[in-house]
C-alpha cells in the first residue's frame, strides 16, 4: 500500500489536514488545517521564528501585506517570467503542464519540440494537441471599485519582494550592521495547473523566508553559513533524517533567472525524492530593480569604512507545507509490537501537538475522574499541550495518542489514590513505569 495515502488518510482521521473547502466536495489544491495539524503547523513556524530570528543578534522581522503594488511584480520579474508551459488536448480539452506529461524537456520547451515527443493525452489517449502557451501562475485581483487595467492587483506568489521593499525602511530607521537578514512567514499563493502530491503542490501554502544581506565579496562564506544553519535546522530542531535530505546543485540552466547559485534540499518523500526547500545566492538582483522602478537608492553605507554598495543577497526559502509533509513521512510508523500492529507518529517532543495525555483509569468512578483533573489541571500549567482522554478503554486511547504523536499517557488508577503515583507509557517504547506525581 502507497504510504502517502495512509498519511493523507491518518491526517484526515485524526484531524490534522481536511481537503479544503470539504464540505462542498473539495476545492483544487486547497487544504484546512485541522485542531491537531494547526497547532504542528505553528510549533513548526514558532521553532523556525526562535531559531532564525529571535536567537540571532543578526536577524529581523517583517510582516508585510499580501496584496503589493503591482510594479513589484513588474520589478522582479515575475509578470513576464513566471509562468509554466500550458499545452490544450483538442480532443479532449483537458490542460496540462507540457514539462510534466512529457520526458526530458524543460519549463522552456518549444511547442515544436514538445511535438516531437509524441505524447499521447493522459486523458483520452489521442495525439492532437495545440500549441503551447506561457500560462502565468499569479492570480491576478481586483482592488478598489474600479473595474480596469490599473485595478489589477496579484496575491502575492513568494514573500520575498515583501522582505525586499522593505529593505530601505529598516536600513533607514535601525541601521543595522552588515551582514544582516530580514524574515518573514506567511502566506503565498501560485496557480498551479494541476495540483497535486496532496501539500506538496498546492495552490496557497505558506512560506519561511530570510533574504541575508551581505558585502558582495563575502557572499561564498556567508552562503556557506546559511547551508550549515539550515541542517542545524532540519536535522536538530525538526528532527528530519540526516541521510533523507539531500542536496542538488542547481545547474544554471534550471536556476531562477535571478539566481547565480542554488541548492535544493531534496527529502525522501514516500513518492520519491523532493523538493523541501532552496538556498539561493540572488546577488543584487532584486535591489537593483527595485532601485531602477522606483527611483531610490538602494545603497548601503558600510560605517567603517564610509564605502557604499548595494547589498547582495543569501535566501533561504521553505514552505511551511513541505516541511510538514516532510515531518509527518519522517515520523510515520507501522510496527508490530509484542503481535499487535500500530500506526505510531514519532515526532520529535518539541512538536508533538501534546506533550502529555492524562487520563482515568475508569471513567465510570468519580474518585479516579477526580484525582485525574487535579493531574492534568496540575500539568497543563506547567507544561501547557496536555490533552484529556476518558473515551473507550485504555487500549483505544493509547492507540488513539500514538497516532497523533502524543509522547507520554499518564493513567491515574487506584493506587493513585493511596501513594500518588502514575502509570506514565511512553509512546516509542509503549514500556509503562510508575512515577510519583511530583516527579513528571
Ligand atoms: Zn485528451
Amino acid at each position: 500500500m502507497n504510504k502517502l495515502e495512509n498519511i493523507v488518510s491518518l491526517c484526515k482521521r485524526r484531524g490534522f489536514i481536511f481537503p479544503g473547502s470539504d464540505v462542498y466536495g473539495g476545492m483544487a489544491g486547497t487544504w484546512d488545517f485541522g485542531p491537531l495539524g494547526v497547532t504542528l503547523k505553528k510549533k513548526i513556524m514558532d521553532e523556525w521564528w526562535k531559531y532564525f530570528v529571535e536567537q540571532r543578534d543578526d536577524m529581523y522581522g517583517i510582516d508585510a501585506a499580501i496584496l503589493m503594488n503591482p510594479k513589484t511584480w513588474l520589478a522582479s520579474g515575475h509578470l513576464d517570467t513566471f509562468a509554466d508551459p500550458l499545452v490544450e488536448c483538442k480532443e479532449c480539452k483537458s490542460r496540462f503542464r507540457a514539462d510534466k506529461i512529457a520526458d526530458g524537456i524543460s519549463e522552456s520547451v518549444t511547442t515544436e519540440e514538445f511535438l516531437a515527443t509524441h505524447t499521447k493525452c493522459p486523458v483520452c489517449g489521442k495525439e492532437n494537441w495545440g500549441a503551447i502557451r506561457k500560462f502565468n501562475m499569479m492570480f491576478a485581483t481586483k482592488v478598489g471599485a474600479v473595474d480596469d487595467d490599473s485595478a489589477t492587483a496579484y496575491l502575492r506568489p513568494e514573500t520575498a519582494q515583501g522582505i525586499f521593499t522593505n529593505y530601505k525602511n529598516v536600513v533607514d530607521t535601525i541601521y543595522p550592521n552588515l551582514p544582516f537578514g530580514l524574515a518573514q512567514q506567511g502566506k503565498a499563493f501560485r496557480n498551479e495547473i494541476s495540483p497535486r502530491d496532496f501539500i506538496l503542490r498546492d495552490r496557497e501554502c505558506s512560506q519561511m523566508e530570510i533574504e541575508y544581506f551581505v558585502a558582495p565579496s563575502t557572499w561564498e562564506e556567508n552562503f556557506e553559513k546559511m547551508r550549515a544553519l539550515q541542517h542545524d535546522f532540519l536535522e536538530n530542531v525538526m528532527g528530519l533524517s540526516k541521510d533523507k535530505i539531500h542536496e542538488y546543485e542547481v545547474p544554471a540552466s534550471d536556476r531562477a533567472h535571478y539566481s547565480k547559485r542554488t541548492i535544493d534540499f531534496m527529502f525522501d518523500y514516500p513518492n520519491g525524492e523532493e523538493e523541501l526547500m532552496g538556498l539561493a545566492y540572488r546577488t543584487d538582483f532584486d535591489l537593483q530593480n527595485i532601485a531602477r522602478e522606483s527611483g531610490k537608492s538602494m545603497e548601503y553605507r558600510d560605517k567603517i569604512t564610509n564605502e557604499t554598495f548595494v547589498p547582495h543577497v543569501i535566501e533561504p526559502s521553505i514552505g511551511v507545507e513541505r516541511l510538514f509533509l516532510a515531518i509527518l513521512s519522517n515520523a510515520y510508523t507501522e510496527e508490530e509490537i509484542n503481535g499487535d500492529k500500530r500506526i505510531v507518529l514519532k515526532l520529535p517532543e518539541n512538536l508533538a501537538p501534546y506533550k502529555f495525555c492524562v487520563s482515568p483509569l475508569l471513567k465510570n468512578k468519580p474518585e479516579l475522574v477526580e484525582k485525574a483533573k487535579e493531574v492534568f489541571d496540575k500539568l497543563r500549567t506547567k507544561y501547557i499541550n496536555v490533552t484529556w482522554d476518558d473515551s473507550g478503554n485504555i487500549g483505544k486511547r493509547y492507540r488513539k495518542q500514538d497516532e497523533i504523536g502524543t509522547p507520554k499517557c499518564i493513567v491515574i488508577d487506584f493506587d493513585t489514590l493511596e501513594d500518588d503515583t502514575v502509570t506514565v507509557r511512553d509512546r516509542d517504547t509503549t514500556e509503562q513505569v510508575r512515577v510519583t506525581i511530583a516527579d513528571i
